[in-house]
């Protein structure tokens, strides 16, 4: 049997690494340093894979333009900490990302970080030669909007009806959706499986390699 898929594109953040911990403490100490009202983790793993000024207009609205740039440098700072515990990709997405390579299938990122984020995180997972491609919400538009999934599609030149979208929220499958992808939610990063299943996923996944029962 062929291929199913041409192109499938993977949220970052909770899909391939595991740095949902790292970034509610961040995002709570950067709040705190800021001043701001004391956000409950639940609420920072909601906008998790957000571009930062969505995630800024839900978790801490009333912010002006002089405030939100020191909220982003605060987070930004702190995220680059080196004495903060690494960020490792999940077990088993090495094997996976080797595998699907192996079956011809191109391989692409779409994430909520900012470019020089999504450059520093490939740089210390080794997993960049796997992708053919990558596209941050600062170059186009943050999640659910299908943009990043539309334009990895067309410089790949592949359709979205051959493409699926991996990710571990919400908005990720709904970006698909919109698309005209399907989509597969992952259970291990920062969404819950009831509200993965709203943006009607093919599947909800428990490990990264259980991605090889769905291409
Ligand atoms: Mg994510």
């Amino acid at each position: 049997m062929g291929r199913r898929y041409d192109l499938i594109i993977f949220d970052w953040d909770g899909t391939l690494m595991d740095s949902v911990g790292r970034i509610v403490r961040c995002w709570q100490q950067a709040a705190e340093a800021m001043g701001l009202p004391e956000v409950a983790e639940s609420a920072v793993r909601g906008i998790i894979g957000l571009s930062m000024s969505e995630a800024m207009t839900q978790l801490a609205p009333g912010l002006n333009e002089v405030e939100q740039t020191r909220f982003r440098e605060q987070y930004r700072n702190l995220y680059a900490d080196p004495t903060l515990a690494p960020t490792p990709v999940f077990d088993g997405v090495e094997s996976l990302l080797t595998q699907l390579n192996e079956q011809g299938h191109k391989l692409a990122v779409a994430t909520g970080k900012a470019r020089h984020g999504l450059e520093r995180a490939f740089g210390h997972s080794g997993i960049q030669h796997h992708f053919v491609g990558s596209r941050t919400a600062c170059e186009t538009a943050s999640k659910p909007d299908p943009q990043m999934v539309l334009e990895l599609c067309q410089e790949q030149g592949v359709t979205p009806a051959r493409t699926l979208m991996v990710g571990d929220a919400w908005f990720d499958l709904e970006m698909g959706r919109r698309a005209g992808s399907e989509s597969i939610g992952v259970s291990y990063g920062a969404g819950d499986t009831p509200h993965l299943m709203t943006a009607q996923p093919r599947a909800v996944i428990h490990h990264p390699l259980e991605l090889l029962q769905w291409v």
